[in-house]
């Protein structure tokens, strides 16, 4: 095997690519590098089979007679990725104390285009506006998979998905949903273009989720977590609805009103 295709053992805590790992903590590192973490074996393995691979995966010496693993390193290797095999200290440097992993992949950020999300039958598209909390976005990215919805487009300053949080809530599916980024005016421009119905969730609206004859394709839009959806954007919408709800609660958490709403939506097809 060349030197490309082995294992390089790192046992310093200083190295530059365990350093990397800390780094990518932060999302303006995130951004200039155009690098993220996801953590796990399970989760590598649900990205390979999306096709995608790390650009460099870490692991810890302690689990390198894992059976899966192993086949797993096997495949990373022929690849030409390079695969790190790290020592205890330069591990401990990287291990968080709340999930403490023994597998980490360092992944390229990848953002999609509107038209790359083009809403086809029996799918739907989700957009949300100022998301912030990102076990949200995570918990949302999940259930747009569970769905095989179309993607998830992101409108104002919402939190960044690819924080380890966001991914780490997504279990895996970060990896098979698309991600765009826009501007409401133009999404809802591209939305028309496209002949989709666009369904705002509001605690204002007046008809009831279960009530609606959702049109194909269908774009879910749902609000921030404080503030609710702008007024603006709910006027933009061919639909307005709300979920019912009985106790004193004021609302749902909105990646469970996402969830409730969207098996709705894919009631028929799922
Ligand atoms: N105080 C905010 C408001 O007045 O809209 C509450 C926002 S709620 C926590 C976040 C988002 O979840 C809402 O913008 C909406 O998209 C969705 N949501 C939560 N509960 C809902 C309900 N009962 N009916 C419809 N949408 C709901």
């Amino acid at each position: 095997m060349s030197e490309a295709n082995s294992v390089k053992i790192v046992t310093s805590a200083a190295n530059a690519t365990i350093k990397l790992v800390r780094a990518l903590d932060d999302k303006k590192h995130r951004r200039e590098s155009g690098l993220y973490v996801a953590e796990g074996l399970r989760t590598a393995l649900t990205a390979e089979e999306q096709g995608v691979y790390p650009e460099t995966l870490i692991f810890s010496a302690e689990l390198k007679d894992h059976p899966k693993l192993k086949e797993y390193l096997g495949r990373c290797l022929k690849r030409g990725i390079e695969c790190i095999e790290a020592g205890r200290q330069a591990m401990e440097k990287i291990a968080r104390r709340d999930n403490p992993q023994g597998v980490i992949g360092i992944y390229r950020i990848g953002w999609h285009k509107l038209e790359d999300l083009a809403p086809k039958p029996q799918s739907c598209l989700i957009a949300l506006q100022m998301i912030r909390d990102p076990g949200n976005l995570g918990t949302i990215m999940r259930t747009a998979d569970a769905v095989g919805a179309e993607g998830i487009v992101l409108i104002d300053e919402c939190c960044d998905p690819f924080s380890i949080e966001a991914v780490r809530a997504s279990m895996g599916s970060i990896f098979a949903v698309k991600l765009a980024r826009a501007r409401f005016a133009d999404f809802d421009a591209w939305r028309r273009k496209q002949g989709a119905m666009l369904v705002g969730t509001s605690l204002r609206a007046s008809e009831d989720y279960r009530k609606v004859d959702y049109k194909d394709p269908v774009c879910l839009l749902m609000g921030n977590e404080q503030a609710g959806l702008p007024a603006e954007y709910e006027d933009a919408c061919d639909a307005r609805v709300r979920i019912p709800m009985r106790g004193s609660a004021d609302s749902l958490n909105v990646a469970v009103a996402t969830a409730i709403v969207l098996y709705e939506i894919n009631r028929k097809s799922l």
